[in-house]
């Protein structure tokens, strides 16, 4: 039986002429907690709303929990609790009856980690929905889906709202409330900051695409930056398998790959007569990396 939660194959979408996926693969196992990560406008709010039968694929297949996304039972519906990015709440009604009237659909609503997470995070239950910060909604509409205990969490930019400093701590709480070994979240974001002791997994989105799928220790192994010095002048170009982006000047070229390995190294050092050091790159570089920003 296939465990996977999420399962995206050749995943293709459109908007007009616009390619958004791209024949993307991308599959979720039970219990993990997956960072999607891409530039603005990448696709990973498109990804999610497929996910969830808000889109519909152009070609290919999504499912969740086996089920096709377009057209997904009750019961699965039941089992996913989704934050969009525009959130949308009864504007007039109090918190508290909000609060009230949500709980009142689902049989195992958690009002004791409600409770407790509106006192946490100051949400004022006496003000009227559409009277809370931008900050606030966000945090409301986060506490709601976390009342129905849903198997499956997906957050679209879940701090967006919030300051720069907020943000981590923040999605740590979220994710430390809602997981359990069955339980599974996929959250977007387009800040590596939020991700790094976060997230188990890392998924890059890249011109419609997962271009890099792992955790973060495994992506930090395989994407580095190699620090060329060689006795002579280098080529004007060439060519490094794996190879991201380059900089070459002279004598010394900085290239960073995806694929590093001691093999790679010494097949440098003897084509250019070169030294070569291997350096390590945190999140933010690798992303950056992979998007050719210097
Ligand atoms: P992200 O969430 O990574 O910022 P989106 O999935 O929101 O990216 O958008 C991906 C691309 O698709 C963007 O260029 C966006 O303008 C385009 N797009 C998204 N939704 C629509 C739509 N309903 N109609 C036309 N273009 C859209």
């Amino acid at each position: 039986m296939n465990s996977a939660v999420i399962q995206l194959v050749n995943a293709t979408k459109k908007f007009k002429d616009h390619v958004v996926l791209d024949g993307l693969d991308f599959e979720i196992p039970q219990g993990s907690v997956v960072g999607l990560l891409g530039k603005n406008g990448s696709g990973k709010t498109t990804l999610l709303k497929l996910l969830l039968g808000l889109l519909k694929l152009d070609a290919g297949t999504s499912k969740v929990y086996g089920e096709d996304s377009w057209d997904l039972s009750a019961n699965a519906k039941a089992r996913i609790g989704y934050v969009p990015q525009e959130i949308q709440l009864y504007d007039w009604m109090k918190v508290r009856q909000l609060l009230k009237y949500t709980a009142a659909f689902y049989p195992a609503w958690d009002s004791q980690l409600v409770q407790k997470l509106t006192d946490e995070w100051e949400v004022d239950l006496e003000k009227k929905a559409g009277l809370l910060s931008v900050g606030q909604k966000q945090k409301l509409a986060i506490i709601l889906a976390l009342g129905y205990q849903p198997d499956l969490l997906i957050l679209d930019e879940p701090v967006a709202s919030l300051d720069p400093v907020a943000r981590r701590e923040f999605l740590r709480t979220i994710l430390d409330i809602a997981q359990d070994e069955s339980r599974t979240i996929l959250f977007s974001t387009h800040i590596t900051s939020d991700l790094e002791r976060v997230a188990d997994r890392i998924a890059v989105m890249k011109e419609g695409q997962i271009a890099t799928y792992g955790n973060l220790d495994d992506l930090k192994d395989q994407i580095k930056r190699l620090r060329i010095v060689s006795s002579s002048d280098l080529p004007e170009s060439f060519v490094v398998p794996g190879e991201l982006r380059s900089e070459i000047s002279g004598r010394q070229a900085l290239v960073s790959v995806n694929n590093s390995d001691p093999q790679l190294v010494e097949q440098l050092q003897s084509t250019w007569d070169a030294q070569v050091t291997v350096e390590d790159l945190s999140l933010e570089e690798i992303f950056l990396e992979m998007h050719h920003v210097k």
